[in-house]
């Protein structure tokens, strides 16, 4: 028997897609190379954070914002489905800056309030109260309210236990090698090494392996990132703080996540001494005790990078039957639930109804590279 939808990749947004769309009663399978967990997701921090990612100008401010506005409910449904908490806490986040910066700070402060963001400003008292340990280095911070972190493995894990409620079927260690096609080079199903399965509409969702199913897929570009769990004795703050692009994440069970770097190593996921000479730099610029801090482990995942840095989503150029979800880069996470409820749209004949105005994302722009589908 065929499914309604097919899709492909088990990763944060795969299972959110399958996850939406096996609520709505459609018959979805979803199909995975590897085991449960994904990959860029599980190294991700699980940070959600409009505000420290993107410019409230860019075209990912209003699809970030949507996400995060729609992430409680999510938890809730998701939650009740599954039995798993996800640790979402939306305590606020921090962007602290050195008194040097206090103009820098103040104008992002004027801009997030003119976007609708309730952007509060924390003096060196109020800071040095707040967290001790950040006061002398980073005297300036914006507390950002309604912003801030899910433990993004545990999120995984509940999602997909969820789809499975939902009766979604789920093939792992199965990579899909290629699409099955009928005499007018519609797709109408997936090849594994195993079986081939039929669907009447394929999402992809690769993350950065998106080049395997979809011939421009190099313009996604797997840019690593290495993080580490510090642990502490007792919860150090319950927000998570930045200081630039360097962040620490406080998780419930006394960890503290520490990242991240950003370099091009092709599909290399080691650990180098360099990254972990950058994350120690990181811990250096928040000045945090270390002598009472213990290293746990670190680890690396590849973001999947797009050459403008948005997502791509949307209808595959020339394949209406099929649509791309990837290029998450930095924010895979936070955008999990507003991918789900774009893909459904899409599957449900809608796209043009999207709240976001989605024509940045979508996946023709780049059309001067040659992005005739692979069959
Ligand atoms: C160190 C680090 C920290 C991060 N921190 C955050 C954060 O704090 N907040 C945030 O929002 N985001 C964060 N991110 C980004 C986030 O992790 C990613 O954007 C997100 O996980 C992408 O999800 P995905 O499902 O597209 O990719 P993945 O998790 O990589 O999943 C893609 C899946 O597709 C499968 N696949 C590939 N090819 C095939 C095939 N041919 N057939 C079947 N399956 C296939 C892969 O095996 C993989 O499981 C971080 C990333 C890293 C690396």
């Amino acid at each position: 028997m065929g499914y309604d939808v097919i899709v492909v990749g088990g990763g944060i947004i795969g299972q959110a897609i399958t996850f939406r769309l096996a609520t709505a009663g459609f018959r979805v399978a979803l199909v995975e190379a590897g085991e449960p967990g994904g990959q860029a997701t599980r190294a991700a921090a699980g940070i959600l954070s409009p505000a420290a990612e993107a410019a409230v100008t860019s075209p990912l401010w209003p699809l970030m914002r949507e996400s995060l506005r729609l992430y409680p409910e999510w938890v809730t449904r998701v939650e009740q489905h599954s039995g798993i908490r996800p640790e979402l806490f939306l305590d606020g986040v921090l962007i602290t800056a050195l008194e040097s910066d206090a103009a820098d700070l103040a104008r992002r402060q004027e801009v997030l309030r003119a976007a609708g963001v309730a952007a509060e400003w924390w003096s060196p008292t109020v800071v040095a109260d707040h967290i001790p340990g950040l006061a002398p280095l980073h005297p300036l911070a914006l507390w950002i309210p309604g912003e801030g972190q899910i433990e993004a493995p545990r999120w995984l894990r509940a999602l997909t236990d969820a789809a499975r409620h939902f009766h979604a079927d789920q093939f792992w260690g199965e990579p899909v090698v290629q699409w099955v096609t009928d005499a007018t080079g519609r797709w109408i199903g997936v090849k594994t090494p195993r079986q081939t399965l039929y669907g009447e509409r394929m999402i992809v969702a690769t993350g950065a392996w998106t080049y395997q199913l979809w011939s421009p897929g190099l313009v996604v570009k797997p840019i690593r990132g290495q993080v580490a769990a510090l642990r502490t004795a007792t919860r150090w703050t319950p927000e998570v703080v930045f200081f630039g692009h360097g962040y620490l994440v406080p998780k419930a069970d006394g960890r503290l996540i520490i990242g991240a770097t950003e370099d091009d190593a092709g599909y290399d996921t080691r650990v180098t001494l360099e990254g972990i000479q950058q994350l120690g730099d990181i811990a250096r610029r928040f000045r945090i005790d270390a002598s009472h801090i213990y290293w746990e482990r670190s680890w690396a995942g590849l973001r999947p990078a797009t050459p403008d840095g948005l997502p791509i989503l949307g209808p595959v150029p020339g394949h209406d039957e099929a649509f791309l979800a990837t290029g998450h880069y930095r924010n895979g996470i936070l955008l999990a639930p507003v991918t789900g409820e774009l893909a459904a749209l899409w599957v449900e004949g809608h796209w043009s109804e999207a709240a976001v105005d989605i024509r940045p994302f979508r996946p023709g722009r780049f059309q001067d590279m040659d992005d005739n589908p692979r069959a």
